[in-house]
């Protein structure tokens, strides 16, 4: 008898399963439910679909809706959400407009993703707060943008290097939040003249990074004229009835507080703004799974096994909905980003066809880019994290050429790297250059070590590449390595 698979989410693990599983057993049914319009899609995209980069929302689409129905055979329901699961009977219940369906399945795949988190303060229903979490928050933002700087037509996001003169910009407007997607979108935001302020509780924005990385990344947004607010806890986006901040005049507000924002409340000060992005990280969509008795972990993801499954047998989870494996610490972690849901749904994809396929572990590797500078980070930085690891961490940063000395260009790279004392095992770093001196790439020969378990010996003596135009003999990467060995 034919086999179903049921997937629920549509976008890099849902579809990345469901492909893959119809790929290599054509005789699966695959139903992919999914609440939304869109399928397939690359939210990475959206900051530069604002800023421009982008021109239409359907590039960001890396296979329709009709091709995946048409040419793969998929039966794909979009509009169609999954309201309920039942482990026993094997059946999701979804909801569209107009009809409820009850779809039994063989294995079911949780691909639910996650969603933007709201901080916990006043005001972040009002007008003029956004999110950038879907393709409609990417959209609502771009006609935000088109909007307020008169019908800008997006063809030419052209201010020379940076907002130079704040007396010229639009705005202001206000970004909670200094990790990738509030740097992102700074630069976005930026590029249209408006005046960016940026809002971060801590000490330091991209704080999964070395100090040393975000305290360059710091100083190079205040050279591009962002106004950086650092350990700036804010307590309320005021509107026009003010409650601590606003100047009385924004927006018609009423006593619920949802008229439009107009200043952003700290301790400290009360910033005028006329528009607030908030990007304060993701909380994992894990309301279907737990009202189905499946389990989250202490991250609060999905819990799983080194297969995806979950406690529910045959009912796996993928992607920013659910846990992995650390690769260095080996305990369960909450890391979503976009590779690890390609990579765990296509695993889904092999074991319910038959070849049982790890998902394999997540080292926390991330990069961003913001103006002209670019970062990396990968594994464990964090003193503290490392103790709790068992291990005890000593940590060095070096200043390197990116190019050779004689080479006509080329900067600095800048690179953290983490080891344990006493076995030299590589536990992480942190790297930072001109956007394209590098970082980034460097970044994957320590993801490399970090896979390996491997030493910071091991490393020095890493084969790299080497070419005057790309790096010094000694790239930045082994000359951390030696210092810490
Ligand atoms: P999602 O992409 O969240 O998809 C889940 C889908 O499930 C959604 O389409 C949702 O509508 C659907 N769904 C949820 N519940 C239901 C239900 N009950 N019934 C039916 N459908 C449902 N990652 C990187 O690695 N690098 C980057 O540079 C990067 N940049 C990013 C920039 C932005 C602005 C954003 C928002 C994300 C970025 N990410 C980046 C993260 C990356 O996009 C995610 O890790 C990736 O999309 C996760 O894929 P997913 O399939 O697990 O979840």
């Amino acid at each position: 008898m034919t086999e179903t698979l049921v997937v629920v989410g549509g976008d890099a693990a849902g579809m990345s399963a469901a492909s893959k599983a119809k790929r290599d057993d054509p005789d699966l049914e695959v139903v992919v439910f999914e609440k939304g319009e869109w399928v397939s899609y690359g939210a990475c995209g959206l900051p530069y679909y604002v800023k421009g980069e982008i021109q239409s929302l359907e590039s960001l689409v890396s296979v329709t809706p009709e091709e995946f129905r048409e040419q793969r055979d998929i039966d794909l329901r979009t509009g169609h959400e999954v309201i309920s699961v039942d482990p026993d009977e094997r059946t999701v219940t979804a909801k569209s407009e107009s009809e409820t369906v009850v779809q039994s399945y063989d294995h079911l795949l949780l691909a639910t993703g996650a969603e933007p988190v709201m901080p916990d303060i006043e005001g972040t229903e009002r007008e003029g707060v956004y999110t950038l979490g879907s393709m409609s928050d990417g959209k609502e933002l771009r006609e935000y943008v088109a909007r307020a700087r008169d019908g800008e037509t997006f063809s030419q996001p052209d201010r020379g290097p940076a907002c130079q003169y704040l007396e010229d910009c639009t705005g202001p407007i206000g970004i909670v939040g200094g990790g990738y997607i509030g740097l992102e979108m700074a630069e976005a935001l930026a590029e249209h003249e408006f005046e960016v302020h940026l809002f971060q509780r801590g000490e330091r924005v991209l704080t999964q990074f070395s100090e040393q990385t975000s305290e360059t990344v710091a100083t190079h947004l205040r050279e591009q004229d962002v106004v950086v607010h650092l350990e700036s806890d804010v307590r309320e986006l005021a509107g026009g009835n003010g409650g601590g901040g606003g100047d009385g005049n924004g927006g018609g507000d009423g006593e619920d507080g949802t008229g439009e924002v107009d200043s952003v409340v700290t301790d400290d000060e009360s910033v005028s703004v006329d528009m607030v992005l908030v990007g304060t990280g993701v909380t994992p969509r894990t309301a279907l799974a737990e009202a189905a008795g499946i389990e989250c972990g202490e991250t609060g993801a999905i819990a799983t096994d080194a297969y995806c499954e979950t406690n529910v047998g045959d009912v796996y989870a993928a992607g920013d909905c659910a846990e992995a494996t650390h690769t260095v610490t080996g305990e369960p972690a909450y890391v979503p980003l976009a590779l690890t849901a390609n990579r765990h749904g296509r695993a889904v994809g092999q074991t319910v066809t038959g070849t049982p396929t790890e998902g394999g572990s997540i080292a926390g590797t991330a990069a961003v880019k913001t103006f002209d500078i670019e970062a990396a980070r990968t594994g464990i930085l964090d003193h503290d994290d490392a103790r709790a690891a068992g291990f005890d961490p000593v940590t060095e940063t070096v200043d390197a050429k990116s190019r050779a000395g004689y080479y006509p260009e080329g900067g600095t790279v800048t690179v953290t790297l983490c080891a344990d004392r006493d076995s030299g095992r590589v536990l992480g770093a942190s790297l930072v250059s001109e956007y394209g001196e590098g970082a980034v790439h460097r970044s994957h020969a320590i993801v490399g070590a970090l896979e390996e378990g491997a030493t910071v010996f091991d490393l020095e003596n890493y084969d790299l590449a080497y070419a005057p135009p790309f790096n010094t003999t000694w790239d930045p990467v082994l000359v951390a390595a030696k210092v810490l060995s």
